[in-house]
């Protein structure tokens, strides 16, 4: 059931078999399969999946080209429900290994927040990432085009640029050598450092055998309307005419409330085996958190995995029979 302030009581005292930190495409879809296997399941989220920021799932087999993530959450998470798994909106600060189980300590609410204390089995850290953006004056700008055709995801949506003159939004240089990748899709691209950062000879003389622009002077504002970005302005009043940008310098990793727990990281990615259990024994990532590609269809085949093999863990340990939890 959907968890509120009001019925939180009546959950404190149970022990899940699984916690899920995230409600997005990897933890709804570990959420379907963990309840299917009759294991009492909590997703906790705090919003604002990258799954909702998706105006269009355009690759998903099964559904139509411009399917909103939004949607695709609402749908998810009804299917989720309706299999009684438990769902709090809320923000996970911290999970403690307590040996057999872990204190996962919560946060809910912004303004007048109040804090528990749940327990599990198991975890899976579905919490993802969120892609950073150029930091420009007014932000609402940026909010205004990212996401529709000022793009984060080449695998995604370079088709949806094919041909087009395209703007890379970069952080650094080495960010900027996504325009290689995107030359597959259209050769007509260009750099924008936004004043940010230095390019050296050897790159700016592979750009320039490409044929690819490089501009470094400072972004004004994105211009275009209806959520579709044309173009931008830099500070010196010129503008450069676009069909769609491209952003790529980097993201956030959502896994702060693992701070206390010593684990296999890439980067700021969580390692796994092909079965998504990390280096510690009930601790599994799924989707974009962990190592590997920032895609749908992955999260929820994670997610499938992750649940299969808690399951297996569950069943070999406890035997072979388990009647549904009550609620
Ligand atoms: C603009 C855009 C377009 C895209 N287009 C496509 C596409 O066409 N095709 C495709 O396959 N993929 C696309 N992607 C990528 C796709 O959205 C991701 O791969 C997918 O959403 C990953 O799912 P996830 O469940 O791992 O993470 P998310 O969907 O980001 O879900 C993670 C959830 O965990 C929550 N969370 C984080 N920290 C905490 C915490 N401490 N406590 C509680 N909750 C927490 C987050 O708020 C979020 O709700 C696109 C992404 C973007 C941004």
């Amino acid at each position: 059931m959907q968890l509120t302030k009001q019925t939180l009581n009546q959950r404190t005292d149970h022990v899940y078999d699984v916690l899920v930190v995230g409600g997005g495409a990897a933890g709804l879809s570990a959420g379907i399969y963990l309840q299917r296997y009759l294991l009492s399941t909590l997703i906790i989220d705090k919003g604002k999946a990258r799954s909702f920021w998706m105006q269009e799932l355009h690759n998903y087999l099964g559904l139509p080209p411009e399917t909103p993530g939004r949607a695709v959450l609402k749908q998810g998470k009804d299917h989720y429900l309706s299999l009684e798994g438990d769902y709090l909106n809320a923000y996970v600060e911290e999970v403690i290994d307590e040996g057999e189980t872990f204190a996962v300590k919560v946060r809910i609410g912004r303004n007048h927040p109040t804090y528990e204390v749940f327990h599990t089995r198991y975890l899976i850290a579905a919490s993802g990432i969120i892609d950073h953006l150029p930091q420009l004056g007014d932000m609402k700008n940026v909010f205004d085009y990212a996401g529709h055709n000022l793009h984060v995801c080449l695998i995604c949506d370079g088709y949806e640029m094919r041909n087009q003159r395209v703007g890379v939004f970069g952080s650094s240089e080495g960010s900027l050598q996504v325009a290689f990748p995107l030359g597959w899709f259209t050769p007509h691209i260009t750099l924008f450092t936004n004043g940010a950062f230095a390019v050296g000879d050897d790159l700016r003389d592979r750009f320039a055998a490409a044929g690819y622009t490089l501009n470094e002077q400072p972004i004004h504002q994105f211009l275009g309307e209806n959520h579709q970005m044309s173009g931008v302005e830099l500070a010196d009043g010129s503008m450069v005419d676009l069909d769609a940008g491209l952003i790529s310098m980097g993201s956030k990793y959502h896994a702060d409330y693992l701070q206390g727990i010593d684990l296999d990281y890439k980067g700021g990615n969580l390692v796994t085996d092909t079965m998504n259990r990390t280096s510690h024994p009930r601790i599994f990532a799924v989707g974009d958190l962990k190592v590997g590609m920032n895609q749908v269809v992955i999260a929820a085949a994670d997610g499938a995995n992750a649940a299969t093999q808690i399951w297996r863990d569950i069943r070999r340990t406890e035997g072979t029979r388990r009647v549904p939890v009550a609620a």
